[in-house]
């Protein structure tokens, strides 16, 4: 008799279901357990909703900060300006947002059905027996109408995601404070806009509210925006928010947020108290992993309560695999998806490639976008990597210039002895596309000689990739010959 492997993954996200079409593909018996619908908060509450969002903020940014450059005359405009002229019905927006993610979770939701995977809609938790003598494992399933199922696996993967984190003095109250998920039941454009908390979340919630006409205020605890991206590219994007009217408050922290009638007063650690009509809360999110059985099955926890794992997304108990956000390894959409597959391999005996931080290209979904692949300004500064850098402001640009596009770089670091590129920053519009050809390069150990020696498209923007490249090119030449 052949033997069927059977899989049991927790968690429909990216992380889950990516993991089921591998594990359906190589022959197992696969089951998705998940309580809110496949594709998970990544495509229902977080990453494709936002994108949407900006999407429409990104249109109304294009149009009212080059449109008089470029010639474009708006009729009727005597002063007025262009955000006023073209208006957004956030409404309308929202509607379009939420339409789009339950359109492509119900599209996951059959590929992943057509694969032959069984999806069950409930709760699902480890048994408590532990792992049984033939290795199996119990997963139970609480069902929306209550009842329970056991389920029997070979191996498990918990792949349940994270949740906003709430201030106790500011419990979102859905309408005036907000959490992101909540956020698409506007149905009109909030006034004034308080974001607390300047990470790649409040950040580009803050630019997107801001183009689509809200006037923001970004409160950050730290000295700039941004804290975990590379300093220059926060500093370009502090600088365009500011210069677009948005209020950032540095180095100080919302201690509450309290509603008063039709606005929101957030009380901040040093003592002021900002007003506006609504506050969204960005700071931070908690892994799904309580009450899920985890530590009775053997399952380590770090202190944040997030599952600690290795290379191959293991767990510490035998047959428990982790993948995504409730790891908290790189909360990316796509960090979540490869664990989740890197999972299945392993659990399955294909060959596993471990999962390698240093190639995973970001972006943050601000204007201009920040991109950014590799090792990091940071790790030169530490002296975890020694590195030659070069940075090309946009603004020499030839293309750039085409269409007025000031505020960004290229900046492309190399080792010094070989010249293979080893990380790059792209601030620019569209940053997230004209990552890949660095991506490729960081992946496939490139040195700026075979950069630089790629044709780009005259004009283009990727041509300043390939004219940092020719730098350092010459800089490592110099740097030889002294
Ligand atoms: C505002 C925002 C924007 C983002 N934008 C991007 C982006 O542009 N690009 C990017 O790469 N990443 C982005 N991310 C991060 C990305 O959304 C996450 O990294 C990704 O969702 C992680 O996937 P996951 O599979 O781990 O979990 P999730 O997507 O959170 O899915 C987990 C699923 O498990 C279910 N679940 C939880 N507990 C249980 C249980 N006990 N039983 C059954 N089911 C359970 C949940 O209901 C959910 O469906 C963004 C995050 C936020 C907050």
């Amino acid at each position: 008799m052949v033997h069927v492997t059977r899989i049991v993954i927790i968690g429909g996200g990216p992380g889950g279901y990516e993991a089921a079409l591998v594990a359906a593909q190589l022959g197992a018996e696969v089951t998705v357990v998940d309580r809110d619908g496949l594709g998970g908060s990544a495509v229902l509450t977080d990453c494709v909703p936002s994108k949407t969002l900006i999407a429409t903020a990104e249109v109304m940014t294009t149009f009212d900060t080059s449109y008089e450059e470029l010639g474009i005359t708006v009729a009727q405009d005597e002063g007025a300006d262009a955000a006023k002229v073209i208006g957004v019905d956030l409404g309308k927006v929202n509607r379009r947002v939420k339409r789009l993610a339950i359109a492509q979770s119900h599209d996951i939701t059959q590929s992943v059905t057509r694969s032959g995977v069984t999806v069950l809609r409930g709760r699902g938790r480890l048994g408590s027996g532990g792992q049984a003598v033939d290795g199996s494992r119990e997963v139970l399933v609480d069902a929306p109408d209550g009842t329970v199922q056991s389920l029997r696996a070979d191996a498990v993967l918990i792949a349940t995601g994270a949740h906003p984190r709430v201030v106790p003095d500011a419990q979102p109250d859905g309408e005036r404070i907000l959490t992101w998920t909540q956020v698409y039941d506007l149905e009109e454009l909030p006034r004034e806009l308080i974001v607390v908390g300047s990470g790649v979340t409040g950040a580009e919630f803050a630019g997107a509210y801001q183009a689509l006409g809200s006037k923001v205020t970004l409160v950050s605890s730290r000295d700039r925006v941004l804290p975990g991206e590379d300093p220059d590219a926060a500093e370009v994007l502090e600088d365009v928010f500011r210069r677009r009217g948005m209020n950032v408050m540095s180095r100080t922290r919302a201690e509450g947020a309290k509603r008063v009638g039709d606005e929101v007063e957030v009380t901040l650690s040093n003592g002021q108290v900002v007003t506006g009509t609504h506050c969204l809360m960005a700071v931070g999110s908690i892994p799904n992993t309580a009450e899920m059985g985890l530590e009775e099955a053997g399952v380590k926890l770090n202190d944040w309560g997030q599952i600690q794992v290795d290379r191959v997304s293991r767990t510490s108990a035998p047959g428990v695999y982790a993948a995504g956000d409730c790891t908290g390894v790189f909360m990316l959409a796509s960090v979540a998806a490869m664990q989740g597959r890197i999972a299945m391999y392993h659990a399955l005996g294909d060959a596993v490639q471990p999962l390698n931080l240093k190639t995973v290209a970001s972006n943050v979904f601000t204007d201009p976008e920040i991109a950014t692949v590799g090792y990091t300004a940071a790790d030169v500064e530490c002296g975890k990597m020694d590195a030659v850098v070069v940075k090309l402001p946009l603004r020499g640009n030839p293309r750039a210039k085409m269409q007025g596009i000031r505020d960004g770089f290229v900046k492309l670091f190399c080792r010094p002895g070989t010249g293979i590129v080893v990380g790059g920053v792209v601030v620019a519009p569209r940053a997230s596309e004209l990552i890949h050809p660095i991506a490729l390069a960081v992946d496939a150990n490139l040195t700026v000689e075979q950069v630089a020696s790629a044709f780009t498209v005259y004009p283009s923007v990727s041509g300043s990739t390939a004219e940092a490249a020719r730098q350092l090119h010459i800089r490592k030449r110099a740097d030889g010959e002294s």
